[in-house]
């Protein structure tokens, strides 16, 4: 279940809830009571999303890089 930030506007403090995606928008009661509180853009852990990094096609297959970093002089 993904965790989302919160912070309290009334005491300014930030929480995390771990709550469904689709309740990601509901709102959320500070650990105070308090409800005025506004998500935070979290780091979500979404699992199988991220694209890998596309190999460079014609790169000499070499795989290294360590020229290409400037790190040999
Ligand atoms: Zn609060």
């Amino acid at each position: 279940m993904p965790r989302y930030e919160y912070r309290c506007r009334t005491c300014g403090d930030t929480f995390e809830l771990s709550r469904p995606m689709a309740e990601s928008g509901a709102p959320a009661d500070c650990p105070s009571g308090h409800d005025d509180t506004v998500k935070l853009l979290s780091t979500v852990a979404v699992g199988g999303t991220v694209s890998a990094p596309a190999p460079r096609a014609g790169g000499g297959g070499g795989g290294g890089g360590c020229c290409g970093g400037g790190c040999c002089g």
